[in-house]
């Protein structure tokens, strides 16, 4: 280090650096369709291309970000590849990763109010904004409501915060831990069998689905019933809207009568599909939203937010903060005393929190409902199309109703042949599909259109692809 910084980067070497690595992103961007789009590295190889060891002596930052495109590139891979229709999409987009720089740049801490207003005020307004824009209950909203929202990690840490306050109210009711139930279907996301199990909840129910492969609801009221005759506790039920399979719809509202009938805590998985609750002609699908007692959705799948904003709402913010606030002397402060402020460290499980709103608020100006509606509509539109190519198509079977944009599908040929179909997409480079299977074990492909930059030449290229292989 030549200067009086020791071995901190001076700031003006940063602002080169700086400049030129949002250059690089732009550029990652901009030819990111170019690239195969799975990684080409094989095990152990992005290890062994960087030193064993750390370094002793400072290397110039130049040669750390060589490596970038060197080792690291080949060993990505390309989420925010436009031909990306696997799993469901992890979007981010330019306003996103502009509110990503400001947040490292600030560098707050946000776990009280006090230790940053800014993150606590933005987080509560830009969750209150999500409540209008999707359509979800107004009780929900921090400023008027006796609920509000909050942003956690993930969908699984949502669930997991969901699960822990049913669980104590059920106690506090009177329940004993050990009798204590959780209900879902069985297309319902691993993190409820997780979250369940973090919250030391030992009886799950995974019950059984109709033809479109959403919970039964008559299932589910046999169940509680037999586990009350039985002298355990319904505890909680999750509904999904959107499961992760086939993105299956529960019947909310029915489900949410069940938990009210018995007690139980209402919980809502929309982690992928709640987004295109920004398109008013669909939310019909999360119809009964009111009996729910919590709530999740990913701005970090489809919205065009980096991960992680996992987004969580609970009906009364009090059972929540009651559940996880707990007050060391260092902690103490006159802000939280005055009960004014919001101090999001009870909302969930870490003390500590990113300046995450930030990013939501910038993706949530720039693109406006207007836009955000757009491109939703747009990922709509291509994947109803797909799906009426296949379907036509007598090779191919659809295997589920495309509610939102994730398009399920198979070759009447057989598993054997819909996997292999599965492989050689993936091995095309171009395109990534998800192979799955039905609870019957039928092999069916999942194309979930939905990437940040996907447009009509890429799900027609992926069709013509399909065409040709088949
Ligand atoms: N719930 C559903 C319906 C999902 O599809 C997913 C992930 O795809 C999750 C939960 C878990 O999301 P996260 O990775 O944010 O925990």
């Amino acid at each position: 280090m030549s200067d009086d910084s020791g071995f901190h980067m001076p700031l003006a070497e940063f602002r080169r650096h700086g400049h030129d690595l949002v250059d690089w992103i732009a550029d990652y961007l901009e030819t990111v369709e170019q690239r195969p789009i799975l990684a080409t590295t094989g095990p152990g190889d992005v290890r062994a291309g960087l030193p064993a060891h750390p370094n002793e002596e400072p290397e110039s930052f130049d040669a750390v970000l060589a490596d970038l495109d060197r080792v690291i590139l080949p060993g990505i891979t390309h989420w925010q590849h436009p031909g990306w229709f696997a799993y469901f999409p992890a979007n981010t987009s330019p306003p996103s990763i502009l509110g990503e720089l400001v947040s490292a740049g600030l560098g707050v801490q946000g776990m009280l109010w006090s230790t940053s207003p800014a993150a606590t005020e933005v987080e509560s307004l830009m969750l209150d904004w999500l409540v209008e824009l999707l359509g979800l209950p107004g009780s929900w909203r921090v400023d008027t409501g006796p609920g509000g929202g909050v942003i956690q990690m993930s969908a699984s840490d949502s669930t997991h915060t969901a699960l822990v306050v049913a669980r104590e109210r059920a106690r506090r009711n009177g329940a004993a831990p050990q009798d204590l139930v959780v209900y879902a279907s069985s297309q319902a996301h691993s993190s409820i069998e997780k979250g369940a199990r973090v919250a030391g909840l030992e009886h799950l129910r995974l019950l059984p689905v109709d033809d479109e492969l959403a919970l039964d609801v008559g299932a589910l009221r046999d169940a509680v019933a037999r586990d009350v005759a039985a002298g355990r506790t319904p505890c909680a039920v999750v509904s999904a809207v959107g499961t992760t399979g086939t993105t299956a719809v529960d019947p909310v509202r029915a489900i949410g009568q069940v938990a009210r009938a018995s007690g139980m805590w209402h919980h809502v998985d929309a982690a992928y599909a709640g987004t295109a609750m920004v398109c008013p002609e669909l939310r019909h699908l999360q119809d009964g939203l009111e009996t729910a007692d919590s709530y999740t959705v990913n701005p970090h799948k489809w919205m065009f937010t980096s991960f992680d904003c996992s987004a969580f709402w609970v009906a009364d913010r009090q059972e929540l903060v009651q559940t996880l606030s707990v007050l060391p002397a260092y902690l103490r402060d006159a802000a939280s005393e005055t009960g004014e402020v919001v101090d999001y460290r009870d909302w969930h499980v870490p003390l500590g929190r990113r300046f995450r709103a930030l990013k939501l608020m910038f993706v949530l100006r720039s693109y406006g409902a207007v836009g955000l509606r757009h491109h939703v509509r747009e990922h709509l539109r291509l994947a109803r199309e797909l799906a009426d190519r296949l379907a036509a198509d007598p090779r191919f079977a659809l295997v589920a109703p495309v509610p939102f944009a994730l398009v399920c599908f198979r070759l009447v040929a057989g598993d054997d042949a819909t996997t292999a179909l599965a492989r050689q997409v993936n091995e095309s480079g171009r395109y990534a599909v998800t192979a799955s299977e039905l609870p019957d074990r039928t092999a069916f492909i999942r194309v979930s259109v939905g990437q940040t930059s996907t447009e009509q030449r890429h799900v027609d290229g992926l069709w013509s692809l399909l065409d040709a292989l088949a």
